[in-house]
């Protein structure tokens, strides 16, 4: 720590969440706050460069090796330090902060923060996929470190809220709220061909593209089960999901008196990240204050696992075990990616993943983390065979 400032560092900087992570960073007093240490992006050197500088960082890195000289070009004269691809990301992840937030999408964000989390910095997790991918592995890591894992997925903080420590033996069950998404209401055959324009429109939530499509297919619920079981300890039966329209119950938390616990508030992510960049303090935070006169009623439909079979992947993962959560989530990220680009249609992405779950069902648990990256690539190479 310098001082009374705390430091941390934003893998992700130039995306939903580090964005936003950049905005309550301001809104707690910025730079005479925290001492912030790395940044990284992607392509987005130009807003990553910006950001650097605006917050004093000390190393802006890319993740794109060809934009390294320009990211330099862009920082000159700063004192800013410049780096770039995998060794520029492990790199920040491992320079001395306290907290580190983890907000690169997918699977690529799992080794860096897997570095921060053993060098022992405090892990704001937004990146699911270290839960989803790497599961007791990667809990067990952060343990080692000796940092704390703070939720930032809205749900999992919500939890995380009101899961009460010392009463963790009388915890019955979790219920995630899912929005629905944009699609909550048509019929599978309307799903055949949405668009990508119509699937990344989320009702509720801003956030960055992929997320928004994985949350109108609802394998970003199926994740968040797998991220919830993992951070939480539960079994997959305590994981229960209800589809919640107006996003405004976060999450709950069921006890063995009959007691649910839940939290609410505006859909602004600006509220998981200040808890996690302010925990174990509440201070104050920007966000709309909920009016219930207005709000009127909350209402709660059960998930329909025929539209939305990711939810039932999921389980057929938990209850699988070993290393299906990685194989899940990499087959999805391949159908997803096709998706995007135009490849393939929306429901296949379920049929795919699914395929590639099945054949690669007799895969080991893993012991190590190579043995997760092993089981990643191998799903990958599958799903794009069925692509074709
Ligand atoms: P985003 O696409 O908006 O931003 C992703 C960030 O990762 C960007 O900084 C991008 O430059 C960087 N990036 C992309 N590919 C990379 C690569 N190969 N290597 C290194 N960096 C790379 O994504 P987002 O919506 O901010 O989501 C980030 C993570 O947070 C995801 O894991 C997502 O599931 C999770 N999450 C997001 C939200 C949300 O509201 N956006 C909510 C809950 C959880
Ligand atoms: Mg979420």
């Amino acid at each position: 720590m310098t001082g009374s400032k705390r430091s941390i560092s934003i893998l992700g900087s130039t995306g939903s969440i580090g964005t936003n992570t950049l905005d309550v960073v301001a809104h707690l007093g910025g730079r005479d706050a925290f001492d912030i240490v790395a940044l990284t992006g992607a392509s987005n050197i130009e807003l990553l460069a910006e950001q650097a500088r605006t917050v004093g960082a000390r190393l802006a890195v890319t993740a794109d090796e060809s934009q390294y000289v320009a990211l330099r070009d862009l920082l000159s004269g700063s004192g800013i330090e410049a780096a770039a691809g995998q060794s520029g990301l492990l790199e920040a992840a491992s320079m001395e902060a306290d907290l580190v937030m983890a907000a690169i999408v997918g699977t690529a964000g799992l080794a860096p923060t897997l570095a921060a989390a053993r060098r022992g910095a405090d892990i704001a997790l937004a990146n699911k996929e270290c839960l989803v991918a790497a599961g007791e592995l990667f809990v067990g890591a952060v343990k080692a470190g000796g940092g704390r894992l703070l939720p930032v997925d809205s749900e999992h903080n919500a939890i995380f809220q009101v899961l009460e420590e010392n009463q963790r033996h009388a915890v019955e069950r979790v219920i995630l709220t899912a929005s629905g998404g944009p699609f909550r209401t048509f019929s599978r055959e309307q799903m055949a061909d949405v668009t990508l324009e119509t699937a990344r429109a989320h009702p509720n939530w801003s956030m960055g593209l992929k997320i928004s499509i994985d949350s109108a297919s609802m394998f970003n619920k199926a994740l968040e089960m797998m991220e919830a079981r993992h951070l939480f300890g539960l079994s997959p039966d305590e994981v229960e999901v209800i589809v919640h329209p107006q996003s405004i119950i976060h999450s709950m938390v069921g006890y063995a008196d009959g007691s649910v616990l839940a939290q609410l508030g505006s859909p602004d992510m600006r509220h998981a990240i200040g808890y996690a960049l302010q925990f174990p303090r509440r201070g104050h935070l920007p966000i709309e204050r909920l009016d219930f006169a207005k709000l009127a009623r909350l209402d709660f439909e059960a998930p329909d696992e025929d539209r939305f079979p990711a939810l039932r992947l999921a389980r057929l993962a938990m209850d699988r075990g070993g290393v299906q959560g990685a194989v899940l989530n990499a087959a999805k990220e391949v159908a997803l990616e096709a998706f995007i680009a135009g490849e393939t249609g929306f429901l296949t992405m379920a049929e795919i993943t699914e395929a590639v779950m099945d054949e690669l069902a007799h895969l080991p648990p893993a012991s190590h983390m190579e043995d997760v990256f092993a089981a990643d690539l191998e799903a990958r190479h599958r799903a794009r065979a069925h692509l074709g």
